[in-house]
């Protein structure tokens, strides 16, 4: 091992997504193992490791003045090696190499063994459950597969991440197991289709034998399902939610749009009547499920007739959780010939209209719950607070719970409180 690990003070900054998040714990839980010093803060390093995300224009601009301010502290001095990795680089390697050739190496998205050579440190083995977690302890996120398969028009994810790989059952019940030995009690699984597990691997859907078997970990209360894809969907995982307490009830599915023009154009494999029959029956056969969801407003060919179908679907549906991107044209996927036709303007009219509907949706949501209990799981303090989630809140995302005169309370603890106040995205709660 030469010195460069054994002095430097290494900071790790990652952008965009859960399965960044992984990515980076998995790079400094290695770092750990070879003794490297790791530095929250990067003012304190003098190597910054950037992992940056190419998924949508909002996100690339913010990973290249991550970018550009490291490389301008390295041109005064201040940092002696700049490392990018990610699907920025995965996607646009040649070119930042010629326009940021400051930086000192670029590594794409699945090359951990070769930053760590960049780090001067060893790959040691497989980290199931060893990662350095970034997350607070008592909640983790699992990645239970990389890639993915789906067409959809308006995505680079493929182009950056590959095809679907499934992760093996038996690595992501290990890494549980360590993980639940160190305190998680929260897995919230992502993948880019959490629906798919398995597929490739075993030939058939595995998720509901996979959350079966999760749920048999000691130590694991709490189980949480993201990035579910509406086509074709397991349905067999609903009675699995149904009957088993430690998984949240609780499903993150993207939409993405409501008019069956515009979900035919973005390759999404299904229509608004059958989105519709989907979503009601997950809540006939799951009662109490949360829905989450995510649209895309202003796609090329987005008329004010869909964007309306899309209003009222909104409406229609009342999800408990949603989120609005704007479309933003991505070369390289099938959609970037449409151009992108759409003033900003009326995309930013459109996602402001779409979270005013919500907005009314969540409060009048908020208000039925006064009175009501519910089990927190406390996630920090803030002031007087103990502030936590609900099992039909993710981390970052969604609600928040504020309990009052919460200072006793301990993080990463349950507790059973009663709701007493409401915003129209968070809870005020007492301890019952
Ligand atoms: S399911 Fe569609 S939107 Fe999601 S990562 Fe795959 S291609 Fe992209």
């Amino acid at each position: 091992m030469s010195e460069i690990t054994q002095t430097s003070k290494i900071n790790v900054i990652t952008l965009g997504c859960w399965k960044n998040t992984v990515d980076s714990e998995n790079l400094l839980g290695q770092l750990a193992l070879n003794n490297a010093t790791i530095v929250e803060n990067s003012d304190d390093a003098d190597t910054v490791v950037i992992n940056t995300c190419g998924f949508i224009d909002a996100a690339k601009q913010e990973s290249i003045d991550t970018i550009m301010e490291a490389v301008e502290r390295k041109n005064e001095g201040k940092l002696k090696k700049v490392i990018v990795m990610g699907c920025l680089s995965e996607r646009y390697k040649n070119d930042l190499i010629t326009e940021i050739p400051q930086v000192d190496a670029y590594f794409g998205t699945n090359q951990l063994r070769e930053v760590l050579k960049e780090l001067d440190a060893r790959y040691k083995y497989e980290l199931l459950g060893e990662r350095a977690l970034t997350t607070p302890s008592h909640f983790a996120y699992m990645k239970i597969s990389e890639g993915c398969d789906h067409p959809c028009s308006f995505c680079a994810i493929p182009i950056m991440r590959g095809k679907h790989a499934t992760k093996p059952q038996e690595e992501i019940l290990a890494e549980a197991y360590r993980l639940a030995a160190k305190g998680v009690k929260e897995l919230i699984l992502i993948a880019q289709d959490s629906t798919y597990y398995g597929v490739d691997l075993y030939g058939e859907r595995r998720l509901g034998s996979l959350l079966q078997e999760l749920s048999a970990v000691d130590g694991i209360e709490w189980i949480r399902l993201i990035y579910a894809y509406p086509a074709k969907f397991p349905r067999e995982i609903l009675s699995v939610m149904k009957n088993n307490p430690k998984i949240c009830r609780y499903l993150d599915i993207p939409v993405q749009h409501a008019s069956d023009d515009v979900l035919k154009s973005m390759r999404r494999g299904i229509t608004n009547r059958a989105l519709r029959e989907l979503l009601s029956s997950i809540k006939s056969e799951v009662p109490g499920v949360a829905l989450r969801t995510t649209l895309i407003v202003g796609y090329p060919n987005e008329t004010e007739q869909d964007f309306q179908t899309l209003c009222d679907f909104v409406r229609e549906m009342q999800f408990h959780r949603l989120g609005v991107f704007t479309y933003s044209e991505e070369e390289g996927t099938t959609a970037a010939p449409l151009g992108d036709p759409i003033p900003n303007e009326v995309k930013e009219e459109r996602k402001a209209t779409i979270m005013e509907i919500q907005k009314d949706i969540s409060e009048e949501r908020n208000s039925r719950l006064i009175g009501s209990r519910a089990k927190v799981l406390i996630d920090r303090h803030e002031a007087s607070f103990a502030v936590g989630r609900t099992q039909w809140d993710a981390p970052e995302i969604d609600q928040e719970v504020y309990v009052k005169n919460g200072s006793q309370l301990r993080v990463g603890n349950f507790y059973d409180v009663k709701i007493v106040e409401n915003t129209e995205y968070d809870l005020y709660a007492e301890q019952s």
